[in-house]
């Protein structure tokens, strides 16, 4: 049978590619989108979105707890560990059928199936009816990612969890170990610490979140062990021994091995690109640890082979991979885009507290050579915190001494998921001290906090 040509055939219909697909439809582009599982990928079905849904019942559980300092009362407060997963599952459903509709509505043609690259501008797809052949002188490979497996710590479902099993528990952990303390690692521990939980974390480095400002993971570390967790950092788990019910760690810390026993572990030690057996190397793509080279624009070196999202360098964070997917639709729609530049990604961690960065740390710039100002500023010196019960927390900004440029800005508290944004836009404007000092921030707002950070930096904040 003759293939079906398309002008772009993508691969995987995560954030990268169902966005992509969409942007080459809105560009007059003839696209298919091949995917295996779910569309919306692992974002909306098993990462950013059934992940918030669980931290939003578990935020909800915690400030039932506190209704009394509201001057409210909640008796009887529990969960329903079913229910609260029903709602996530169903929360991904809708998000994942939207996908559906969008594809529909831009007449992108959808083929469910698994794909391998056949040879230049050759995509073959095994469906459940058996295989078809897919032709375009252009294909763009948002295969993702999945969880990284350890010798010895691979999960079985049953003891030791991926996020997989942790999006969909079958019963309640009383003590859990989660291996690494990064986003997805974090974000479990505070979620099933909130419902009670006995959790410890371990991280191999020398602080939880290790990719963010020390003074953040420092913050953060010390609200979570107020909130009972144990942290173990410069610790390795080296070995676990199962014996349902129980699992035996096996940590090593400062030279000696501690036993340790819990009842479920979850293991979140990153990821691994989902690049094997596509036909990749064969074509002359070169792939680095499991992850596709690629240049600034996605190009992997390959005429009309691009590579964006998870399958390719980080950060690996589904608004990159979303963004790589506009500018690579645009660029093979004969646009110049501008390459995406990971200084200007902001990471977020929807743990309790909330953590939330972009740009350089104060260690980092420091390391580039900048000599800088570093401006902070805590949540209790802010008239909203106070007013949401939310005291905890504190914004730091770090700005290049020499020209005032923000280099980076890194928060912990309430809802600074939501606030990072705006030093996003401010660093995407190239932004200096002066026009964020000059900048109006409305009152009574977390937000005035960003501000006072930067007026501090200068020694000039007003409420602290
Ligand atoms: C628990 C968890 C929480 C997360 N939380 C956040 C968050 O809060 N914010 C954030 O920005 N990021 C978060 N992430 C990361 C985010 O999910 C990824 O960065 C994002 O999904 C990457 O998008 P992608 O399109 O590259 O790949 P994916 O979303 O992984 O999509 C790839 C798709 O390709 C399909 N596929 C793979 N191989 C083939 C093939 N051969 N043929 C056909 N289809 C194929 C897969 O089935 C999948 O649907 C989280 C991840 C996890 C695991």
């Amino acid at each position: 049978m003759a293939a079906k040509s398309f002008d772009i055939i993508v691969i995987g219909a995560g954030p990268g590619g169902y966005v992509a697909a969409i942007r080459a439809a809105q560009l007059g582009k003839s696209v298919a989108i091949v995917e295996r599982e779910n569309l919306g990928g692992i974002c909306l079905n098993w990462g950013c979105i059934p992940t918030k849904a669980l931290l939003r019942s578990a935020e909800v559980f915690h400030l039932m707890h506190r209704a009394k300092e509201f001057g409210l009362t909640a008796d009887k407060i529990g969960f329903d560990l079913d229910a609260v997963v029903k709602r996530s599952r169903k929360v991904a459903g809708q998000l994942s059928g939207g996908i559906g509709h969008l594809m529909k509505k831009n007449k992108i043609t959808v083929v469910m199936g698994s794909a391998k690259l056949a040879g230049k501008g050759k995509v073959t797809v095994t469906t459940e009816k058996g295989s078809e052949e897919l032709s375009a002188p252009n294909i763009i490979l948002a295969t993702g990612a999945r969880a990284r497996e350890l010798p010895g710590l691979e999960a079985d479902g049953d003891l030791v969890w991926t996020y997989r099993h942790a999006l969909q528990p079958k019963r309640m952990p009383k003590k859990l170990l989660v291996i690494g303390s990064g986003a997805i690692g974090i974000e479990f521990a505070s979620f099933f610490n909130t419902l009670g939980a006995d959790v410890t974390v371990v991280e191999v480095l020398d602080r939880i979140l290790p990719v963010e400002d020390a003074e953040i993971s420092a913050f953060a570390k010390k609200q979570f062990e107020k909130q009972g967790m144990k942290i173990m950092e410069k610790s390795m788990v080296k070995k676990l021994d199962r014996a349902a019910p129980k699992v035996t760690a096996h940590i090593e810390r400062g030279g000696k091995i501690e036993q340790h026993e819990f009842d479920t572990v979850i293991s979140a030690v990153g990821i691994v690109a989902n690049t094997e057996g596509l036909g990749l190397e064969e074509l002359g793509a070169k792939i680095d640890r499991s992850f596709v080279v690629t240049d600034e624009y996605c190009r992997t070196g390959v005429d009309g082979l691009f590579v964006i999202g998870d399958a390719t360098n980080g950060p690996w964070l589904a608004h990159k991979a979303s963004h790589e997917g506009v500018m690579v639709a645009e660029l093979i729609a004969g646009g110049h885009p501008h390459a995406v530049d990971p200084a200007n990604i902001a990471g977020c961690t929807y743990c309790h507290p909330q953590v939330a960065s972009v740009g350089l740390t104060e260690a980092k710039a420091k390391e580039a050579g900048y000599s800088v100002k570093v401006g902070r500023f805590p949540f209790i010196g802010n008239g909203k915190a106070i007013a949401l019960g939310e005291p905890e927390g504190m914004i730091k900004t770090v700005f290049d001494a020499k020209t005032g440029e923000l280099l980076g800005a890194h928060m912990v508290g309430a809802e600074v998921t939501e606030l990072i944004q705006g030093y996003v836009v401010g660093r995407q404007l190239e932004t200096t001290e002066e026009d964020l000092m000059n900048t109006v921030f409305p009152h009574p707002t977390l937000s005035e906090m960003m501000h006072e950070s930067v007026l501090d930096a200068y020694g000039r904040a007003i409420h602290f």
